[in-house]
């Protein structure tokens, strides 16, 4: 259990802010047919010549069910670097405050905190890709705002141990944000049902991975209801299009073919981790909780260039600190992992 007051947490401005409330908002309806005359739309009607509602209700209420938290605890946004971003311009003041991150870990923390002229407090994960709590406690100032926990983690591929998240959700003063983009692909229990024993804790999920919807761009925070009536004060009111709240809407109605691809994909994933290390310039590969499979090799950037000549695209890991030497493999279908083991063989 730890206590952080969050109002002591939101940046000065944000505090006197109140939610940019759009015409539609305003009206209460009785039940009847309405006539839209408020928001200087075209009348004529080709399914999305509205506006679309800027609290996503129908698909808010779905997913919040699915997820056994209630639609207050849910904030979308035009995928989760949305969604990140908006926690940075809710907590973060510029120039004064700081993150902190583990890398290797998801690019994006670095690149909004440049955006938004936060410093990035970088603590390495351990050699077994865990958080250094210690030092990373030790790291935290009264300035650090949020800590970023990427887990499953990308790169690596791990989940962080629950004993090392539960220290630092209780000891580190400022937000945690566990980023589960991969959670649907791992063993590990999701964090959501903590939401309500730590009031500092931000869980981020998106509809880009395990439901095949990386186009639509939707990404979702869940929070208490303190937490996510702060991010809806300073969110664009019509961030998720019409297209997307549909698309996304029947994507979540439709959980079983999600599960059986989701399924599928955890399969392959074995059969490829299997194959890559009967190659001979496979070194190690790490036991992933993730739709990717992350290798050490002999020579990463030389086995790069070698598959992108044979019009295989991979992610080059190698410059990231203790990932020398590593390239990172997104599943894929049976016929392209197959393809790929074949190519791998071929330059052996
Ligand atoms: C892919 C990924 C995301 C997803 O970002 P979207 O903007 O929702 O597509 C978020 N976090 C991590 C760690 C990722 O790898």
């Amino acid at each position: 259990m730890n206590k952080v007051d969050i109002q002591s947490l939101v940046r000065e401005n944000v505090k006197g802010l109140s939610p940019y409330s759009s015409a539609r908002d305003e009206y209460v309806s009785d039940g009847s047919e309405m006539v839209f005359l408020d928001a200087n739309e075209n009348p004529f009607e080709n399914g999305v010549n509205r506006y679309p509602d800027p609290q996503q209700r129908n698909l808010k209420d779905v997913l919040a069910q699915q997820k056994g938290v209630k639609p207050k605890n849910v904030l979308f946004g035009n995928g989760s670097d949305e969604v990140l971003d908006l926690i940075f311009r809710a907590f973060c003041e510029p120039k004064d405050d700081n993150i902190i991150t583990l890398p290797p870990t998801y690019g994006m923390y670095k690149v909004l905190s440049g955006i938004n002229n936060i410093k990035n407090k970088e603590v390495l994960l351990t050699s077994e890709f865990e958080p250094d709590v210690e030092q990373i406690l030790s790291t935290a100032d009264a300035n650090s705002k949020l800590l970023f926990l990427c887990s499953p983690n990308n790169p690596t591929a791990n989940s962080f141990s629950r004993n090392k998240i539960t220290e630092l959700l209780n000891n580190f003063n400022g937000i945690v944000v566990i980023d589960e983009a991969y959670i649907d692909f791992s063993k590990e229990k999701s964090w959501l049902s903590k939401l309500s024993i730590y009031s500092n804790l931000i869980v981020t999920q998106t509809l880009s991975k395990a439901y095949g919807m990386a186009g639509i761009r939707l990404g979702v925070c869940y929070a208490s209801e303190e937490i996510i009536a702060i991010l809806n004060k300073i969110k664009p009111p019509y961030n998720v299009n019409e297209l997307t709240q549909k698309r996304a809407l029947d994507r979540v109605l439709n959980l079983d073919k999600v599960k059986s691809e989701v399924a599928d994909i955890l399969e392959y994933r074995d059969l490829l981790s299997k194959a890559l290390l009967q190659l001979n310039f496979v070194v190690k590969v790490y036991d992933t909780d993730a739709n990717f499979v992350l290798a050490k090799l002999d020579n990463a950037t030389e086995r790069y260039n070698q598959l992108l000549k044979k019009g295989i695209v991979v992610r080059n890991r190698t410059t990231q600190p203790l990932c020398e030497n590593t390239l990172r493999f997104t599943v894929g279908t049976k016929e392209e992992n197959q393809r790929l083991i074949q190519v791998l063989k071929e330059i052996q």
